[in-house]
């Protein structure tokens, strides 16, 4: 069953790819399986995934813990500073980056255990008031003062677009994320490595693909529905 969503997501990401004219090989697929038991993402693993996405530091902890073959763990939630410490020497990528204390905190924790830590910057890019993330307008000063930090290493960014009812009306916030991510590369502020843009998920990956995507974080087309504890 997931074998065969898989199969299908894999397929919408290679079309989308052909029609956009880039290489499959450069967008990564990140299976997204926050709230799915472990042998869900057992089931995907045997299929040659390696990149899985997490929003929950304790859920990724967990998992970790049951799967010890080397994968790459991307948290893609909300990260409380007091909870850096338990991830900062796990997780393959910290995609939500948000503020320069969560940034100095990462620093102070990857210099304890003597690692260096990916990092993308959060952008809010259509505005939303109950969303994480930083304004567009704040994403250079936000970089140039990370750039200061020896073991935070900034690889992009990354957003999640306001819900919308079809597809097609994400690709002007994706093509926003585009320009930013261009704006910052111009930049070249000294050890920042700007090579990827996490946006799309289950319902517009391929339109975030068409509009430059290099990471898509895909849940629900891969594993389903989820169920939330109430
Ligand atoms: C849950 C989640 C996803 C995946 O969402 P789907 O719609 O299930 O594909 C992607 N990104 C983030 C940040 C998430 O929290």
């Amino acid at each position: 069953m997931l074998k065969e969503n898989l199969a299908e997501v894999e397929k919408r990401v290679a079309v989308a790819c052909r029609r956009a004219g880039r290489k499959r090989e450069d967008v990564t697929l990140i299976a997204v399986s926050k709230t799915k038991p472990v042998s869900a993402l057992r089931e995907i693993m045997d299929c040659g995934v390696v990149d899985f996405g997490e929003n929950k530091v304790q859920e990724l902890c967990g998992k970790m813990e049951e799967i010890t073959e080397p994968l790459h763990w991307h948290l893609i939630g909300h990260l409380q500073r007091n909870k850096v410490k338990y991830i900062v020497d796990k997780a393959y990528m910290i995609h939500s980056v948000d503020s320069i204390r969560l940034a100095r905190e990462i620093q102070k924790e990857a210099q304890k255990s003597d690692t260096v830590c990916q990092v993308l910057i959060e952008i809010n890019i259509g505005g939303e008031e109950s969303k994480d993330g930083i304004p567009k307008e704040e994403a250079i000063p936000l970089i140039r003062e990370i750039a200061e930090l020896s073991r935070v290493q900034v690889k992009g960014l990354m957003t999640i677009a306001p819900p919308v009812e079809r597809p097609e009306e994400a690709r002007g916030y994706f093509k926003e994320m585009r320009a930013l991510f261009e704006a910052v590369k111009a930049e070249q502020i000294p050890g920042v490595e700007m090579e990827e843009l996490s946006m799309g998920m289950t319902g517009d990956f391929e339109v975030a693909i068409e509009e430059g995507s290099t990471m898509v974080r895909v849940g629900t087309a891969i594993f389903g529905a989820r169920q939330y504890a109430v």
